[in-house]
């Protein structure tokens, strides 16, 4: 958790991080997203399905490193439009995460359940308990022979890894964005600095959450490599845990003590250094907790990005088949909800979704359409080969290859992706 908690917070702290996260940097972030946001116009979709806010690589009291109940993420999904959530809890001996882990529709939101194992993301259709697979070829295999669904997760720490058949990979990881900033680990395990910190991050939770946001270059060139062999639906992964943060227990008199989000002790402390100290005890007994941070709110790790699933309804099924399709796209929606985004191509065949395999027709144009304008960028084959301003764009294609979209905002000066489509696959023609 310690190591977890610097990693993250080193990234907060490091010499961009710690730019961000100055209350005029934070503020600026603030107005210039408030400003975006009033362009929006709903953009109600014409492809015929319903479109499906989905969370990815969540975990649960379920996993060793959280203790998030089901009340809370549920909660925390609705307060992000999100309708789907599928869980990738740690396996362990004392649960079964396909059969005691969170399954069904509760309060409007599906819930699926999952294992983050063996470098996968995986939601298979059968229990997996007593399963020691060889290899990741062979787990995939098992996984998918069973109409179950697998998804390379963290790629930075397997980047040689072609798994035939295998669904996707996870193009952004929230941990993994976070975790290569270190320069400032040393100052935060001084906990009084994070308590320094806790009232810009109380007053721009999703903001602070955001300054840790960069472009996933290494992610993305694997992608595109991947996808020139074989279709790999992409999909986001929160990593969500709500494990980074503090609690301060008062124990007894002038006595208190520092806790992880976990609950473990970390240091005994006296409450007399604590600001606001007696306020904080106002109506406490010895035993509460009288302070708490988390840097990673469900609230804010499941806002922060998302995977929109293009549905047939919402059910599990439906989910399976929508993520297999590739029929998906990843979207910052801190930045703006991006629901009504769309990247299709059109020949005289007629309409071809994200992640349709076509052949090579003439003409062939892709047309993109997002609820804001956005500067677009179409790539081929992992190269931008056009770009454009506005809310529509129109490409046209003259040759085979992997196609694709992202969508750039401007926030507070800083060019920023906010969304990325699915491929469509143009094959050659026979
Ligand atoms: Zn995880």
């Amino acid at each position: 958790m310690i190591s977890c908690l610097l990693a993250i917070i080193s990234g907060v702290a490091s010499a961009d991080g710690l730019e961000k996260l100055k209350a005029e940097r934070l503020e600026a972030v603030r107005v210039s997203v408030d400003a975006i946001r009033k362009q929006r116009v709903d953009f109600p979709r014409t492809d015929g399905y319903q479109e499906h806010r989905a969370n990815l690589h969540v975990h649960s009291h379920w996993s060793h490193d959280s203790v998030g109940t089901i009340e809370e993420i549920v909660a925390a999904a609705k307060q992000t439009g999100t309708s789907v959530v599928m869980f990738t809890e740690h396996p362990a001996d004392h649960y079964d995460f396909f059969v005691d882990g969170h399954r069904g529709v509760r309060d409007g939101v599906l819930l699926i359940p999952g294992a983050e194992m063996q470098g996968f993301l995986a939601y298979p259709t059968i229990s997996l308990r007593g399963v020691t697979p060889k290899s990741p070829q062979e787990l995939s295999d098992l996984i998918l022979g069973r109409d179950g669904q697998a998804f390379v997760s963290h790629p930075e720490e397997r980047m040689d890894w072609e798994i035939q058949g295998v669904t996707g990979m996870a193009i952004y990881n929230t941990h993994a964005d976070f975790k290569d900033e270190k320069s400032m680990i040393s100052a935060m395990k001084n906990p009084f600095r994070m308590i320094q910190l806790s009232e810009l991050i109380r007053k721009y939770p999703q903001e602070c959450f955001a300054a840790l946001q960069n472009y996933p270059a290494d992610y993305l060139k694997r992608w595109d490599e991947l996808c020139l062999k074989a279709p790999h639906t992409g999909v986001s992964a929160n990593d969500a845990h709500q494990n980074v943060g503090f609690v301060i227990r008062w124990t007894e008199g002038e006595k208190g003590q520092l806790e992880d989000a976990l609950g473990e002790k970390l240091i005994e402390m006296d409450l007399a250094f604590l600001p606001d100290s007696e306020k904080l005890r106002k109506d406490k007994n010895p035993g509460d907790l009288i302070f708490s941070m988390y840097l990673d709110r469900y609230e804010n790790s499941l806002r922060h990005v998302a995977t929109h699933l293009l549905l047939k309804e919402q059910s599990e099924q439906s989910v399976r088949e929508c993520l297999e399709a590739g029929r998906a796209f990843v979207a910052f929606d801190w930045m703006a909800d991006a629901t009504g985004f769309d990247f299709y191509g059109e020949s005289t065949a007629g309409r071809h979704e994200m992640g349709s395999e076509i052949v090579i027709a003439k003409p062939l144009n892709f047309h993109a359409a997002a609820p804001l304008p956005v500067h677009w960028k179409l790539f081929r084959n992992g190269v931008v080969m056009a770009e454009s301003n506005g809310r529509e764009a129109t490409f046209a294609a003259d040759s085979d290859g992997v196609y694709r979209c992202e969508a750039w905002l401007e926030i507070a000066g800083e060019p920023m992706l906010w969304i990325l489509s699915n491929p469509i696959y143009v094959r050659p023609e026979m």
